[in-house]
C-alpha cells in the first residue's frame, strides 16, 4: 500500500439537514425536499427521520404520504445548500490544499503532508466534524472515511455509521471486507455484480482474494480495477491536482432539418455536458471554442478568450449561440462541437461575478447535483425537451418522468431516461 492518508467526507441527508438547520421546527421530523411542490412530485432528498419511516430519495409524494401522512415537504433551495457547502469546504481547506471536491456535499482530502499516523488523521476527521457542527450548524452531520487510497476512503465513509469515522488500513482491511456484499462497494452495481456472481464472487473479501487473472478474463481491465480497489492499490489518486487542458463535447446530427430550435437543443445539450464536467472538477474557463459543419459553407467556427470566467451552462450556450446563430439560420448543419480552455480552479467568492452570473452558476450546480443522483440528464433544460425521441439518451432507465419548475426557470423536466 502507498503511504498516503486520504480522508473522504460525505454530509448525511444533506439537503434535508440544511433545511432542518435553517428551521429548527423541522428537526426530528420526517422531511422531504422536493424539486417542485406538486401533488405527484418526487422527493429528491429525505431527512434521516423520513428515511427511518421508509421514505427514500426518489420516492413519489403520494407514496411518501402513504408511508407517513405527516411528511413535511419543502421545495428545494439550491443557493442555501451551495452556500452551506462553501462554508464546510472552507473549513476543510484550512487543513490541506489538496482537496478534490466530489459533489456538493462530498470531498476527498489528502492529509499525507499534515499527519503522520492514522490516529492523527482520525483526530483531524473528528475536529472537522465538530467544527462543522459548531461553525456551520449543529444539525449537520457527516460520515468520514480514512484510508491509504482514494477509493478505500470513499468506501469507508459510504459504509461508516452516520456521523462516524471509519479507518481502513492494511491491518483491518480484510476483516472489514469479510462477508460484505459486493454491491456495497463504490462502483459495483447490477450488471457487474451479476458477472462477479457467475465467478462465485458475492462478497468483497472473495473479490479481494480472487485470482486477478481470472477476474480479468471475465471483466477485462475493469475487473483489474475492481480487484485493485478492494486490495488498496491506488489507481488514480486525487484528481484536483491534474486539471485537464480543455473540456469539450461534439455531436454528429443524424437528422437533416432546418429546425433552428432543434439546433438549439443539440447545442444546449453539448453545453450542459461540457459545463457539467467543468463544474464537477471545480474549474472555470477563460476561453471557449465552437464549431459547426454546414452543408454549403463547410466548417465554420472559432475560439476566443473571455474576460469573465465561464462557469455556468447558460454562459457557455450564450457564447456559442452568439457566434454560430446567424450561420445556422442560413445553412444546414450536420456537426457541432463546443469546448472550453484556459481552465483554472474556480474562485469561490461568487460576489466576484455579477449577480446574474452567480445565479446561473448556482442553478447549474444544483442541476449537477440532481443529475449526479439520478443519472446524467435526468433534469434537462428547456431546449433539450424538444429533442424528443430522436436524441433521447441511449440508456435503459426506470425512473418516471415528472414536470419540475426550478427557481422560476420554466420547462425543466425529469426526463424518462
Ligand atoms: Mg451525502
Amino acid at each position: 500500500m502507498t503511504k498516503k492518508i486520504i480522508l473522504h467526507f460525505d454530509m448525511n441527508s444533506y439537503f434535508a439537514s440544511v433545511e432542518q438547520q435553517a428551521n429548527p421546527w423541522l428537526r426530528g421530523k420526517p422531511v422531504g425536499v422536493v424539486a417542485t411542490m406538486t401533488s405527484n412530485g418526487c422527493i429528491i432528498a429525505s431527512s434521516r427521520e423520513a428515511k427511518a419511516v421508509g421514505i427514500k430519495t426518489g420516492c413519489r409524494v403520494p407514496e411518501a404520504r402513504q408511508l407517513y401522512p405527516g411528511i413535511i415537504l419543502i421545495e428545494v433551495d439550491p443557493s442555501k445548500y451551495r452556500s452551506t457547502s462553501q462554508r464546510i469546504f472552507s473549513i476543510c481547506a484550512e487543513y490541506t490544499e489538496a482537496i478534490e471536491t466530489y459533489s456538493i456535499d462530498e470531498a476527498f482530502l489528502d492529509l499525507s503532508g499534515l499527519v503522520s499516523s492514522y490516529e492523527q488523521a482520525v483526530q483531524v476527521a473528528r475536529t472537522i466534524q465538530r467544527r462543522i457542527r459548531d461553525e456551520v450548524g449543529e444539525w449537520l452531520r457527516c460520515s468520514m472515511g480514512v484510508a491509504p487510497t482514494r477509493w478505500l476512503a470513499k468506501f469507508a465513509s459510504d459504509t461508516a455509521p452516520k456521523g462516524g469515522v471509519v479507518v481502513l488500513t492494511q491491518n483491518n482491511l480484510y476483516s472489514y471486507l469479510q462477508g460484505r456484499d459486493v454491491e456495497q462497494a463504490w462502483g459495483i452495481a447490477g450488471a457487474t455484480a451479476a458477472r462477479l456472481s457467475e465467478l462465485g464472487v458475492t462478497t468483497l473479501d472473495q473479490l479481494a482474494r480472487y485470482p486477478v487473472s481470472n477476474i480479468m478474463s471475465s471483466l477485462g481491465i475493469r475487473g483489474y480495477h475492481l480487484w485493485a480497489n478492494v486490495n488498496g492499490i491506488e489507481l488514480g489518486g486525487l484528481e484536483a491536482k491534474r486539471p485537464p487542458k480543455s473540456i469539450g463535447h461534439s455531436h454528429v446530427l443524424r437528422r437533416r432539418t432546418r429546425d433552428i430550435r432543434f439546433y438549439q437543443s443539440v447545442i444546449m445539450r453539448l453545453c450542459e455536458r461540457t459545463g457539467r464536467r467543468l463544474r464537477e472538477q471545480g474549474l472555470q474557463a477563460g476561453g471557449i471554442y465552437y464549431q459547426t459543419r454546414l452543408e454549403h459553407r463547410g466548417s465554420v467556427g472559432g475560439s476566443k478568450k473571455v474576460h469573465h470566467p465561464i462557469i455556468s451552462t447558460t454562459q457557455i450556450y450564450r457564447h456559442v449561440w452568439e457566434a454560430l446563430g446567424d450561420e445556422l439560420s442560413r445553412d444546414i448543419p450536420n456537426f457541432f462541437a463546443v469546448g472550453l480552455f484556459r481552465l483554472q480552479p474556480q474562485v469561490n467568492q461568487l460576489t466576484l461575478f455579477n449577480k446574474r452570473a452567480s445565479m446561473s452558476t448556482e442553478l447549474s450546480q444544483a442541476l449537477d447535483e440532481i443529475n449526479s443522483r439520478y443519472g446524467e440528464e435526468t433534469i434537462v433544460r428547456g431546449p433539450l425537451l424538444r429533442l424528443g425521441q430522436v436524441h433521447a439518451p441511449d440508456r435503459v432507465g426506470f425512473r418516471q418522468s415528472v414536470e419540475a419548475e426550478f427557481n422560476g426557470i420554466r420547462e425543466l423536466q425529469y426526463g424518462k431516461d
